[in-house]
């Protein structure tokens, strides 16, 4: 579904991302684990096509993200190309980022309907669908203030499924939650998981990350230290850097 081949992403002077290879197979769930600092954030951002890359490439599904080959160089896409791209995948963060003044299900329904030009009893059949997988039958009329942090961010989990994406990328949706909240966001995303669903996640909970991942990236830098299945990345790490990060985090 997903593949990086030698992305760069730099901040001024600053190299966030140095040469990233990445490949993510359909129903494929990584979970990318790196200190602060190390460039998961940004990585996601690049695919999300929330920040430009500087050099490398990535695909979806085969087709080139950002830019096409205009005779023999490649230029930039326009905005409204690029938007097209990006609305084949679906993103969550760590702060929800839901619309205050509207209410769950516009939440929800808002993207498939504005952005897709769903009609809104299509758009209102899928949050539904969404909001009873999600347990939050009841509050379709709510505004996002009145619900838990936990309760957000799963609504910000609809929001971004309501457009049925190729991909769902999470950049650390739980590590604004207070903890007695971080389960049940967790649940939502081992039943995505269950279901198939292609996700890259970002994520700060190693317990959940060796669950759930099909395999696990380590970021160290701005590059993919070591990758592997879970078992054996934490069970055997073959890098002293992935040794000395998993007896401080794990
Ligand atoms: P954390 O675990 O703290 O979220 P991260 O692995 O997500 O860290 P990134 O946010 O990707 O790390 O940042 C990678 C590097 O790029 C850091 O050194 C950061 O300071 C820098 N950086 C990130 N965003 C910007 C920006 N908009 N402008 C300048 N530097 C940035
Ligand atoms: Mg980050």
């Amino acid at each position: 579904v997903l593949r990086l081949r030698g992305v760069r992403k730099a901040y001024g002077t600053h190299t966030a991302l140095d040469g990233v290879d990445l490949d993510v197979q359909a129903g494929e769930v990584v979970a990318v684990i790196g200190p602060s600092g190390s460039g998961k954030s940004t990585l996601v951002r690049c695919v999300h096509q929330l920040e430009t890359i500087d050099d490398g490439a990535m695909y979806l599904d085969g087709e080139l993200l950002g830019r096409r080959r205009v005779g023999g160089h490649l230029r930039a896409l326009p905005e409204k190309a690029v938007a097209a791209q990006r609305r084949r995948m679906g993103m969550v963060f760590q702060q929800f980022n839901l619309f205050p003044h509207r209410t769950v299900l516009q939440n929800i329904t808002d993207p498939p309907r504005l952005v897709h030009g769903r009609s809104r009893a299509d758009a209102v059949e899928r949050a539904n669908e969404l909001l009873t997988k999600m347990g939050l039958e009841d509050k379709a009329s709510a505004y996002p203030r009145q619900l838990s942090g936990g309760q957000q961010q799963r609504v910000a989990i609809a929001r971004a499924m309501a457009t049925r994406p190729r991909i769902l990328l999470f950049d650390e949706p739980t590590s604004a939650l207070d903890p007695e909240l971080v389960d049940e966001v967790l649940k939502v995303v081992r039943d995505l998981a269950a279901a198939g669903m292609t996700m890259v996640l970002v994520t700060h909970e190693m317990a959940f990350a060796r669950d759930v991942a099909d395999r696990v990236v380590f970021m160290e830098a701005g590059r993919i230290v070591e990758t592997g299945p879970p078992a054996e990345l934490f069970e055997a790490p073959k890098t002293p850097r992935l040794r000395e990060f998993l007896r401080r985090y794990a």
